[in-house]
């Protein structure tokens, strides 16, 4: 499964896919770096992994930004390591996560993608270990990151992961580029505007959205503004 880098501030990188428009992240320290999804399977996965390592040499940490199929499939290729996410994000993968296997092998099988169908079918379902109920920080030598729970929104356990040394935030799917944001229904679009500004408030220079290319806050405000008036 090919991806391509983009550096977005210095040892900050954002991979983007095809399948899904899809955008997986990775902050690298002085001596840990931090994976930001694991993306739809464990193939996915190991693409990234690989990738990383492409990158950088240092142990990693992986942190889940919600709970659904697309980026949390992937993570048994990453183990043994710590694997962070929201407490309600564990319960849902724990509760959900084989009905959304069973959803999407589905989708894909009648979309006449076989092969992927497969690669879901057989990935093996990973539950975070490692849980945050509000925000907690991470050093990974030399530079420290927030993982932040903004409230409901796109779920009722969605994190984002702030780098305030490169004013970046990763949103996962709190932002999408190219797309509109994806309401399931699981979202709460009418608190999903709040967490936005929690996002805006950082004065992030780049947001990676969980789906799309980088943008800017001007971007995530435009995206604010159209959920305030949609919900
Ligand atoms: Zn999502």
């Amino acid at each position: 499964m090919s991806g391509r880098w983009v550096e977005v501030a210095q040892g900050v990188y954002a991979r983007r896919y095809v399948e899904l428009d899809q955008t997986l992240g990775l902050v690298v320290g002085d001596t840990h770096c931090l994976v930001i999804d694991t993306g739809t399977d464990e193939v996915h996965g190991a693409s990234m992994a690989a990738a990383v390592r492409f990158v950088t040499p240092l142990p990693w940490s992986v942190v889940i930004t919600h709970a659904h199929f697309d980026h949390f499939f992937g993570t048994a290729a990453f183990l043994p390591t710590s694997v962070i996410a929201h407490e309600r994000c564990r319960t849902a993968i724990l509760a959900d996560g084989e009905r959304q296997r069973r959803a999407w092998s589905a989708r894909y099988r009648s979309d006449g993608k076989a092969e992927q169908a497969e690669r879901l079918a057989s990935a093996k379902l990973v539950a975070p270990m490692e849980v945050i109920t509000s925000s907690v920080l991470m050093d990974l030598g030399g530079r420290t990151v927030t993982l932040v729970h903004p409230g409901p929104a796109h779920t009722d356990h969605d994190v984002f992961v702030h780098v305030p040394d490169a004013d970046v935030v990763f949103a996962g799917d709190l932002v999408e580029q190219g797309a509109p944001p994806s309401a399931g229904p699981d979202a709460h679009v009418s608190d999903w505007p709040a967490a936005l500004d929690r996002i805006l408030a950082l004065n992030p220079a780049v947001v990676v959205p969980g789906h799309g290319d980088p943008v800017d806050a001007a971007f995530v405000r435009r995206q604010r503004d159209e959920l305030a008036r949609t919900r």
